[in-house]
């Protein structure tokens, strides 16, 4: 497992999601992750967000908190979306090892922010935003997968750009 923090690393941006300082993921994800990047063009950055948590440490328990809470807000603002808290509000992974992965994307030196809400966005917020960058989004989603990583299948999550190394 590499520690990574904030700044620029062998190519690949990093920027830890609040309030982490650092980027926990598996040696071979990293790798990927640094082919991933030569394989789009030089206006189009990768952006590491977050990798690994245990759920025992401080981070873990300021998640599981932020979750409880976040689930509450979720299903008050969209009570007809709650088969999405799973998807949502669950670790996905990120509890278990450093194969799963959020990126973003910075086009031309500035990110691009798909969920100026975080998951609160709505969904339709959310489209226009992606309407905007769409052939790059799925350029970019495309070279994930063609590198062997699998986006998450919930639009949210898909836009937080969650992904998951399979090898
Ligand atoms: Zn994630």
């Amino acid at each position: 497992m590499l520690i990574i923090f904030k700044g620029e690393t062998q190519g690949l941006k990093v920027a830890p999601r609040w309030p982490s300082s650092k980027v926990l993921i598996e040696k071979n994800v990293f790798l990927k992750l640094l082919e991933v990047q030569s394989k789009l063009p030089s206006s189009v950055k990768l952006l590491l967000v977050r990798g690994y948590e245990n759920k025992s440490s401080r981070l873990g328990v300021f998640r599981h908190i932020s979750r409880w809470l976040g689930i509450k807000l979720f299903c008050t603002c969209y009570p007809s979306r709650k088969s999405e808290v799973g998807d949502i509000f669950g670790s996905n992974g990120h509890d278990v090892d450093g194969s799963h992965v959020d990126v973003s994307i910075v086009l031309n030196g500035k990110r691009l922010r798909l969920l100026p809400l975080g998951v609160f966005t709505s969904l339709s917020l959310q489209q226009s935003r992606a309407e905007e960058h769409l052939a790059v989004i799925e350029y970019v989603k495309g070279t994930l997968e063609q590198c062997g990583f699998i986006i998450h299948h919930n639009q949210t999550e898909s836009m937080q750009i969650h992904c998951d190394f399979n090898g």
